[in-house]
């Protein structure tokens, strides 16, 4: 087995989750396949939700804004006493199956997706997925002294749901804290000297784990250490990227000085 020392400054390890604690598939496939199999289900049962409403009406705006895209799909407005609800539930889930099918991200459909899935993890209907070594690892790690935060794209909000309703129960007492792209974009330097600051330490004190070489970079601009994960399912490196970076297959190649 490969062994990686940790450098003895180390006091911090930041965790990516999509490719490095987590397979890509389970957020690719397994939670975004949930939103278009479930959404029509979801609408039926929280339709007469406040926060429901305020998802719809969210989406009526965002697709009043789309309406000159190619196959933008519209959502009628609510008309007091007609029975429209069907109509207007099958023009929400086309809107989001249109918007998911375009790869889209806007504020609305992720708010959607985020209640929805809040919903699933709660019920139990879906578990966040960790590579087998993860969770032990971090165990260790904190046993040994270090502080063990997240960045992710994903909302802190849910980064909380992948660990509070996970295969492994709920590990968010494992966390010192959670970033998302509210503090910066991860191929951005500056975002991990916020981290740092945020932390209360040094850009190098941090060893940054992640499987997507331009935020490695991005880190290592900000004097960050960094070591990229290879995991079954990843993006392929480069030669050249092979040789530059620090290298590991599992988290159980860091060999922390201080563990010993
Ligand atoms: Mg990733």
């Amino acid at each position: 087995m490969v062994v990686l020392s940790v450098p003895p400054e180390v006091t911090v390890i930041l965790l990516d989750i999509e490719g490095t604690t987590t397979p890509i598939a389970f957020v690719k496939d397994t939670l975004f396949s949930y939103i278009r199999e479930n959404v029509k289900d979801y609408l039926h049962a929280h339709w007469g939700e406040e926060e429901c409403q305020e998802d719809v009406s969210l989406l009526r705006k965002q697709a009043e804004e789309d309406s000159h895209l190619d196959g933008a799909v519209l959502i009628p407005p609510r008309s007091d006493g007609a029975d429209d609800t069907e109509q207007m539930i099958q023009a929400v889930v086309d809107n989001v199956c249109w918007q998911m099918a375009l790869d889209r991200k806007t504020p609305a459909l992720k708010q959607l997706q985020g209640h929805i899935w809040r919903a699933a993890f709660a019920a139990g209907t879906v578990k966040a997925e960790f590579f087998e070594d993860v969770v032990p690892a971090i165990r260790k790690w904190r046993q040994a002294g270090m502080k063990v935060y997240v960045y992710s794209s994903g909302s802190v909000e849910a980064q909380k749901l992948l660990f509070g309703y996970s295969t492994e129960g709920d590990i968010l007492e494992l966390f010192d804290g959670h970033f998302d792209t509210k503090i910066g974009h991860k191929i951005e330097s500056e975002s991990y000297r916020r981290i740092a600051t945020s932390i209360g330490c040094s850009p190098n004190n941090i060893l940054f784990l992640t499987d997507v070489t331009r935020e490695a970079n991005a880190a290592e601009e900000a004097d960050v250490h960094v070591a990229v994960v290879v995991r079954p399912g990843n993006a392929g490196l480069t030669d050249d990227e092979k040789s530059y970076f620090n290298l590991i297959t599992s988290f159980n190649e860091l060999f922390l000085p201080s563990s010993t």
